[in-house]
């Protein structure tokens, strides 16, 4: 029997929040032929499913969902819109690198800006506020000066924050170090995702519960073999984030990580000691450190913690949360916690997100790297660009610079991620 959830052991809390009034889909009980096929309903697929649709309105689109919609990381995350990757920037000497990928999330945000303008509704789950990014360690001090030079050389407005200016607006003394930093939209990923899936150009047909367990490619077409039924289509797009792997589709350049998030009660007495905003987003400077944003309803969303290829068990996932809150925000109870959840992402070793074509007829795209909801939306409308043979400058750089480099298999590959969280923790501590 199916879980639930899908891949995963609880529900994520942003989903859990929204209102129970369904999506339009159906499940697959024969076998069939469309034009074009989507797998994955996250913000990837989703953009590739929207693109295909607009661009061939006499076509039939499939957008297949293993599981249930708003169940996949696409609502699992923290919600951060970052369009200007600050923090990675200075490790790229290639400027035209740098540009492509400023270029790739401006993309991503206009696909989604283009989608959600119009809703009288969208003051509730879109807000352009910037963000704190926070360092408590020496270590992340140092990471902190260097974002705050590149902001300098690159002339773009932040403040930069002393412990008690933190404490402050933020509630806690955790921070030695914090800027403040714009081109950040801060979302309720679900009642987002919720909107893209209801816009969805009536060509799209939604399948849920029908995971693809096989692939056969020939010059015909591809066809999908999902329970005893099969979908045949002319061409495909993998969207399924960290699944590659199960089917095949991509072994050595990028892999499975979970990482995990809760979201608070709402917290009367919190709304002052979470600090004076109304609401506000923390991303850290450490790559082992938590996310935070304090949310209008007084509710805490606290990220933290990563397992390789596993998800924790849920006590292990509410036990790291709250170790990592209470350290910030010592009077939040342990049962305070409302909502505990993980999420998968897929990782590549240089950061560099996967699209590629596997033949003629299939296109993969994965790698989000933990920053997917711009990044993965673009690449979702570029796929579909790339399958219908259009060209523009942003999918030829896309092409050019989406190369993740290998990553060795097992045993090789669980040792060296080991030396890596082991590094890091180090740092943490130094
Ligand atoms: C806790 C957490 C916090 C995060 N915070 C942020 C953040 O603040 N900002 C940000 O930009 N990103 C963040 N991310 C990353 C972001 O959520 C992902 O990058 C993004 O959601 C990936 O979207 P996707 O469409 O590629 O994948 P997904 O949303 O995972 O969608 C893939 C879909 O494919 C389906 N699928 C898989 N296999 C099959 C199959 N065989 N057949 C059919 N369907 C299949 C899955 O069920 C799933 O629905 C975070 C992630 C987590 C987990």
């Amino acid at each position: 029997m199916p879980n639930q959830f899908t891949h995963y052991h609880t529900q994520s809390g942003w989903a859990a929040l929204l209102p129970s009034n369904p999506i339009k889909a159906s499940t697959v009980t024969h076998s069939f032929e469309v034009d074009y096929i989507v797998v994955g309903a996250g913000f990837a697929g989703i953009a590739a499913a929207r693109e295909l649709a607009l661009a061939t309105p006499m076509a039939d689109i499939a957008l297949i969902e293993a599981g249930q919609l708003l169940q996949n990381s696409s609502t699992r995350n923290s919600g951060f819109m970052i369009d200007l990757p600050y923090t990675k920037i200075d490790q790229r000497s290639d400027v035209a690198v740098q540009k492509w990928q400023i270029d790739l999330m401006a993309h991503g945000r206009a696909c989604l800006w283009s989608q959600v303008k119009e809703d009288p509704e969208l003051a509730s789950y879109w807000t352009e506020v910037g963000h704190y990014k926070g360092a408590s360690t020496r270590i992340g001090s140092q990471t902190i000066q260097k974002i705050e030079q590149i902001l300098k050389d690159k002339q773009i407005d932040y403040k930069k924050l002393d412990t008690a200016q933190a404490q402050r607006l933020l509630g806690t003394n955790y921070y030695r170090d914090v800027l403040w930093m714009p081109r950040c939209t801060l979302v309720q990923p679900a009642v987002l995702l919720k909107r893209l899936l209801n816009t969805l150009p009536k060509n799209v047909h939604v399948f849920i519960d029908s995971k693809v367990t096989a692939t056969t490619s020939s010059a015909k077409g591809v066809q999908l073999k999902i329970g005893v039924h099969s979908i045949q289509a002319k061409k495909v797009v993998w969207a399924i984030n960290s699944h590659l792997a199960e089917l095949g589709l991509e072994r050595t350049k990028q892999l499975s990580v979970y990482t995990y998030a809760c979201l608070t009660e709402p917290i009367n007495s919190l709304q002052q000691s979470l600090g004076n905003a109304a609401f506000w987003g923390l991303t850290p400077a450490e790559q082992l450190e938590a996310t935070m944003r304090k949310l209008p309803d007084g509710r805490l969303l606290f990220r933290a913690g990563f397992s390789y290829k596993k998800e924790l068990p849920t006590i292990e996932q509410r036990n790291l949360l709250y170790e990592g809150i209470i350290k910030r925000y010592p009077s939040i109870r342990e049962d305070q916690l409302q909502f505990v959840w993980g999420g998968a992402v897929s990782i590549t070793r240089n950061g560099a997100p996967i699209f590629k074509r596997k033949n003629n007829n299939e296109i993969i795209i994965s790698g989000c790297n933990a920053s997917g909801i711009l990044k993965m939306t673009a690449l979702g409308d570029l796929a579909a660009a790339d399958i219908l043979n259009k060209r523009n400058k942003i999918l030829v750089s896309t092409k050019k610079y989406s190369k993740p480099s290998y990553i060795p298999p097992e045993p090789l590959r669980r040792l060296a991620i080991n030396i890596k969280i082991n590094k890091l923790k180090k740092e943490l501590s130094a």
